[in-house]
């Protein structure tokens, strides 16, 4: 992570991007030709911290800087996930910035996605509004797709620092303190275990969440193992996996009952080395870990065969029954929450795979059963739900949990909401809610849902038959979008900032 020190190198938009090597580390940038002293408004760019990524800044004008996304570790093929800091700012200075080398073409930019920004003096993360962002193919970079954001600089105090990032960071770090702070309450229904140590020996954690007198073996318990963030830069994930354990340990009743019935196991951060690195889709070692899953090997990808070495021990305990396995992602094209499951020639248990995603319908506005949709691409036939699907007994579920990285439709308005941390983390309430519909536990607990919302749900349950087909139903067609609400509605930008915020 060795950064580049020297000045700008500026005007060569020519230069490819194997040439992007490490994260931009306290970089000056300079008007070209420049020789006196650093000038307030010279920024600084900085992404040598965890989970930071850019890898090189281009000059263009004292307003406009291109910005290249430091490839994955081991694998250039990756280029989506940033996170970096400007400082050194003028008063009111205005820029636009270009991040010109993205890997992906299709991406909910075109919806009217936004970076987050947050600063010293503002430390919670917002969305940049949509109406200042632009994404374009771009003549002068081989035709690429260009994100091109404005932005103000507001305060130019020597301490404001400006953060920008893809979306809401969760470093691993972050999962650490977390999961520090559960231990130390010392709770007899939760432990934390360690699986292995990854490349560069950060832990690969493994929680248990359930009633102290489930951990003895004296009759058949069941098990749902719950796994996120094996995509690194899909960070929507940790928002989830962390509202997923928060509510589980929580006192509220439908938690106690679900810890009293239930087996919890979840792998939070499946990746911890690739969060770390401020990749997008890999390893430090640059697999896809989520292709890996038939032959993983102990040595170049350590989690993974740690943590399927130990589904495959629980599998084969008489006392336990995995019945589920959900694995937690973010998306990148489509809207909403919604799941990926397997066919199965066996009708009647490919029927039932839908049963789960239809309840989650009912405790979370922001879930689509039309962006739900089964599959068995051959191209997915090493990730974690396909292959547990194929081991697995017949009685059990596999699903991809999939968020949009911008936004969902409820039904009630036309307008999209884009989600924030606390919506993410919502996702995580709900999905532990709806194991206790599945399993009928206190049933009078859950919260009905309202009229409106019951309505338009009922309006989205289509034949499943329908979506059975070897292709992603949702994936295949870029103007999909949840609810099938008009596309149109996707541009309009995020809710007015108040009286401290930036001036965008
Ligand atoms: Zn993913």
């Amino acid at each position: 992570m060795m950064g580049d020190a020297k000045r700008a190198d500026s005007g060569s938009s020519d230069s490819g991007d194997d040439a992007v090597v490490g994260n931009v580390n306290k970089h000056l940038v300079y008007p070209p030709g420049y020789t006196g002293k650093p000038k307030k408004g010279h920024l600084i760019f900085d992404a040598c911290f965890e989970s930071g990524n850019l890898g090189r800044v281009d000059y263009i004008t004292e307003h406009e800087y291109d910005l290249f996304v430091r490839p994955d570790t081991c694998n250039p093929r990756f280029r989506v996930w940033f996170y970096f800091t400007v400082e050194n700012v003028k008063a009111d200075q205005r820029v636009i910035f270009n991040v010109v080398n993205f890997s992906k073409t299709k991406s909910l930019y075109r919806e009217g996605m936004s970076p987050v920004v947050k600063s010293t003096s503002r430390p919670k993360w917002q969305r940049i509004p949509s109406k200042t962002v632009y994404y374009y193919r771009c003549p002068d970079h081989r035709k690429n797709y260009v994100m091109s954001f404005a932005f103000c600089f507001d305060r130019a105090d020597e301490n404001e620092v400006y953060y920008f990032a893809y979306s809401y960071p969760y470093t691993y770090t972050r999962l650490q303190v977390h999961l520090d702070r559960i231990e130390k309450k010392q709770l007899n229904f939760f432990k934390r275990e360690l699986l292995t140590l990854t490349v560069q020996q950060r832990r690969l954690d493994l929680l248990t969440i359930t009633s102290p007198e489930n951990f003895c073996e004296d009759e058949k318990r069941k098990v749902v193992f719950v796994t996120g963030r094996v995509h690194p830069g899909e960070s929507p994930a940790s928002h989830i996996v962390q509202g997923f354990i928060d509510f589980l340990i929580s006192n509220h009743p439908i938690a106690r009952v679900l810890r009293d019935n239930i087996v919890f196991k979840v792998v939070p951060m499946l990746n911890p080395d690739g969060v770390y690195l401020g990749n997008y889709r890999c390893s430090l070692m640059g697999f896809d870990l989520n292709r890996h899953w038939q032959d993983p090997s102990p040595w170049a990808h350590p989690t993974l065969h740690a943590t399927k070495q130990y589904l495959m021990n629980l599998h084969s305990n008489p006392w336990l029954d995995i019945d589920f396995y959900v694995d937690i992602h973010a998306h990148s094209t489509l809207s909403n929450c919604f799941m990926y499951g397997n066919i199965y020639d066996d009708e009647d248990r490919f029927q039932r795979q839908a049963v789960f995603p239809r309840l989650m319908c009912n405790n979370a506005e922001d879930f689509s059963f039309a962006n739900t949709a089964f599959n068995r691409d051959v191209v997915k036939a090493g990730t974690g739900r396909r292959f547990l699907g194929g081991i697995l007994d017949e009685s059990s579920y596999c699903y991809t949990l999939e968020v949009s990285f911008y936004n969902y439709f409820n039904g009630l308005s036309a307008n999209p909401i884009p989600y924030t941390e606390e919506t993410y983390t919502r996702i995580g309430r709900n999905l532990a809610k709806t194991f206790a519909d599945y399993y009928k536990l206190s049933p009078q607990m859950v919260p009905k849902p309202t009229a409106a919302g019951a309505q338009f749900k009922e309006k989205e349950k289509t034949s499943l038959s329908k979506r059975k087909s070897n292709r992603v139903s949702a994936t295949s067609s870029s103007s999909s979008n949840g609810n099938g609400n008009s596309r149109s509605s996707a541009l309009s930008p995020v809710p007015k900032p108040k009286s401290r915020d930036y001036r965008f």
